[in-house]
This record gives C-alpha cells, structure tokens and sequence, in this order.
C-alpha cells in the first residue's frame, strides 16, 4: 500500500519533470522554426513549396540541406548581376561581392542591406550562423568569420538557392 503511493507519487514526479522538458523543447523549435515557416512577409504550404521548386532547391531552401560542392554552375558566375532568391526572387547579393572562396560553393563577403537574417544552428554541433531569405525565410547557407576584406565575412551560399540576374 505504502509502497503503492511512493511509486504513484514518484511516477508524477517524473512525469512533471518530463511535462517541463517536453514544454521547453517545443517552445524551442517553434522559436527557432519561426523564421523559416510563419513569420516571414512571403509564405506558402509546404506543397505550394513543391510545386514551385527542384527537388534539391526544395531540399536547400526549405529543410536547411546542402548542395555537393562544385555543382551549381553559379559557382563559376562571373558576370555582372544580381543573386536573388530562388524561393522568392528577391535580391540578396551583388557580383562585386562574391569571390572565389575555392570551397565550391559561391561565396560572398556581403549581402545586400537587409536582405537576409541570421541564426544559430548546432546540425554540426559546433554553432554556426545559418543565413536565410529575409522574405520568404528560405535556408541560403551559413556565414563565416574567415572571409576577405573589407568585412571579413564568408557568405557560403548553395547554388540552387539562388537566381543570377545578369546586368544589361
Ligand atoms: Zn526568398
């Protein structure tokens, strides 16, 4: 009988203890989510996505994955243009900021001034910033501390994420 209530007592315990992880953990992937599936000022169904995209431009835009390096042509991209959003269109990157960063994937050390925005992932387990459109909230790539002058940054950005307009 005793016996009973301990266990009864102590299985709530748990359960209150499990009730606050749960609620933490949720409450955590919906303000990390956030960016990519509600609040940005473009926004459709995830099968509205589908329609709209590749199979791997889907893959990079809308569940953060990476393309293989060396495989978007707009690696080689040297004309003059811009580099919009291959989810939305919107401009996020000039020509006169991308250099070859010899990793395979096009890379910039700046984006256009509020084009896109920031956030931390752990996928790796050691932090990186992730980078994603700031209109449709579409995953472009990670940015990094090790890039040229003047800003020192490293905007290393999939290929298929991107559109290039070239300049007329
Ligand atoms: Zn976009």
């Amino acid at each position: 009988m005793n016996r009973n209530i301990l266990l009864s007592s102590r299985r709530s315990f748990l359960m209150g203890i499990w009730t606050v992880f749960l609620g933490r953990f949720l409450s955590s992937q919906k303000v990390f989510a956030a960016s990519v599936d509600g609040e940005s000022s473009f926004s459709l169904g995830k099968e509205e996505w589908k329609k709209r995209l590749s199979p791997e431009a889907y893959n990079v835009l809308r569940k953060e994955g990476t393309e293989r390096p060396f495989s978007s042509e707009l690696n080689n991209e040297k004309r003059q243009g811009i580099f919009a959003c291959a989810g939305c269109d919107q401009p996020l990157f000039d020509s006169s900021k991308k250099f070859d960063s010899g990793t395979g994937w096009p890379s910039f050390w700046e984006a256009l001034p509020n084009s896109i925005e920031t956030k931390t992932d752990f996928k790796l387990i050691v932090p990186r910033t992730e980078y994603h459109c700031k209109k449709c909230g579409g995953h472009q790539g990670h940015v990094f501390n090790d890039g040229p002058r003047p800003t020192g940054k490293r905007y290393c950005n999939n290929g298929v994420a991107l559109v290039f307009h070239p300049a007329s």
